[in-house]
């Protein structure tokens, strides 16, 4: 993760917005709907890790898809580039533009409506500046679950959730953000609206463009309406907090952990102690569940549609009983379980910690990688070693989604090391992870994305057929390269 824009710039757009498009822009979006002064505009181009600082000719708010395409329309007739974001809070700096950027950053903020819940066919039609916490809340008056979570929900939202096909903690049981929707309304570069609108979960009439859309990160054109699937909503949880052998054990548990808790299991996330006392530092409030001092833990949760009925066993005497199975076997070391939803909700403050707590704590490099489940271990060990021999200071600090085979593996800075100091050592850093990473037929971004961050390493390490085919339909989406200009692909 560099902690600065690549020294090689891309190839941009810079038609500047001149007085007649900026007054074309009032007309459709209104006063309220544009921000041209330098101090508005500094959130929108600022990336959440206040790492990046990008340019804008103006930041464009508008209030429905007509008035999107007609934005997108007026900027493609000009040449004008555009930089879609949703919360801003994505960590690869997709949603900032490039200093040179002289076109509009286009905030979907005020496209916040939900316009149907149907509860007896699982499905919600909303629109993408819906914050993802407000989704959940709306699904559960209506006793249904959306399923997506992840720390950035109070401001993430709905439209960049689908663009960079985020994961979070319940991917294990529900798949990632491409697996929970039935349909979408896309504005293109040229400003034309496709109305993918659908509610099926049964269509097999040709391409199936949704998932053109999802994961592009804005480059292919802007979601600006989604079908997303809902499930029952879950009536009986139990959360755990477990210290364990080592990361194996910890494979062995899930992997027991199924059966066990007849198909139940919701969330499974890797902690370091490391990863833990980083987030016990900076996030006020939060408490560790258990005073011990090994090096590895894992937050287990199990839920259940069906509510718990006296005489019978729920999800906590399961879980009860196969603690004292695992601890018996040497895998657990030491479990607490959450017995109120107060305690539950620590757990899963300090796992959601861990961003802010990184952000806090200074330096450091994090990358989200993935391999096959099985081989979390023996990357942990490899990867651990390279970096430690490239700069033995480092502090290490890994933790993530082990259920899905991605870890967040993170390294604060050495001891009173500044940023610029350790991006000397970045680039090894970077190649000897992503490498190692490639070798054992993982992936170099498992939920994050690619954005600006990774741009050159997604060239490095995907193959040219892969590279050639994205870039063909980027280029017939979009051949003037105005939408989300430098991010993802350099074309
Ligand atoms: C504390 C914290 C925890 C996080 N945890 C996780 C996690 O567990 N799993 C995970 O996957 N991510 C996580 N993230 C990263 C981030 O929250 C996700 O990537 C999220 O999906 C981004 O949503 P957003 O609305 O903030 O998008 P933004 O940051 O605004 O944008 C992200 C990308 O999508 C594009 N985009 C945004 N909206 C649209 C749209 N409507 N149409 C087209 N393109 C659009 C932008 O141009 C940009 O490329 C975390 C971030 C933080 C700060």
């Amino acid at each position: 993760m560099p902690a600065a824009f690549p020294s090689s710039v891309p190839t941009i757009p810079t038609a500047p917005l001149t007085a007649r498009i900026r007054d074309a822009l009032r007309a459709i979006v209104g006063e309220k709907g544009l921000i041209e002064d330098e101090h508005g505009m500094q959130p929108y181009v600022t990336d959440w890790r206040g790492l990046l600082v990008g340019g804008a000719g103006a930041v464009v708010r508008p209030g429905s898809t007509e008035e999107v395409s007609k934005v997108v329309r007026l900027c493609h007739q000009h040449g004008v580039a555009i930089v879609p974001q949703g919360g801003n809070t994505g960590l690869m700096g997709g949603a900032t533009p490039w200093p040179a950027h002289t076109g509009i950053l286009l905030s979907l903020g005020r496209m916040n409506r939900v316009f149907d819940v149907d509860p007896v066919g699982y499905a919600m039609t909303v629109e993408a500046g819906c914050v993802l916490q407000t989704l959940q809340e709306t699904a559960s008056q209506h006793d249904r679950f959306l399923p997506l979570s992840l720390g950035a929900q109070g401001s993430c939202m709905i439209g960049g959730n689908l663009s960079t096909n985020a994961g979070g903690v319940q991917v294990l049981r529900y798949g990632n953000a491409r697996n929970l929707v039935l349909g979408l309304e896309v504005v293109l570069p040229n400003g034309d609206v496709w109305d993918g609108l659908r509610a099926l979960k049964k269509d097999n009439t040709g391409y199936d463009l949704k998932h053109l859309f999802m994961g592009a990160e804005g480059t292919l054109g802007i979601i600006t309406k989604a079908v997303l699937k809902l499930w029952p909503a879950p009536k009986d949880i139990c959360t755990a907090w477990l210290a364990v052998r080592d990361p194996s054990a910890a494979l062995e548990i899930l992997s027991e952990a199924h059966a066990a808790s007849e198909d139940n299991v919701g969330s499974c996330e890797l902690m370091s102690r490391s990863a833990i006392d980083m987030i016990l530092r900076h996030i006020p409030g939060v408490q560790d569940p258990l005073r011990a001092d090994t090096p590895w833990y894992l937050l287990l949760e199990w839920s259940s549609a069906r509510a718990r009925r006296d005489g019978t066993e729920g999800m906590s005497e399961k879980m009860e009983q196969f603690l004292a199975d695992q601890l018996e076997a040497g895998r657990v070391l030491d479990a607490a379980i959450g017995q109120s939803v107060g305690q539950s909700r620590n757990m899963w403050r300090i796992r959601e910690g861990a961003a802010a707590a990184s952000r806090a704590e200074g330096p450091g490099l994090s990358y989200d990688v993935s391999v096959a489940i099985s081989k979390i271990p023996d990357f942990i060990d490899k990867g651990l070693k390279a970096v430690l021999d490239i700069l033995p200071s480092i502090r290490p600090y890994p933790l993530g989604h082990i259920g899905d085979g991605n870890l967040h593996f993170s390294f604060m800075g050495p001891v009173g090391m500044d940023q610029q100091t350790l991006n000397q050592y970045t680039a090894a850093i970077t190649r000897a992870v992503n490498d190692l990473v490639t070798s054992m037929g993982g992936s170099i971004s498992a939920e994050h994305g690619i954005g600006i961050d990774k741009l050159d390493e997604l060239s490095h390490y995907r193959s040219k057929t892969e590279l050639d085919i994205m870039r063909t339909i980027k280029r017939a989406l979009d051949p003037q390269n105005i939408m989300n200009p430098g991010k993802v692909l350099r074309v």
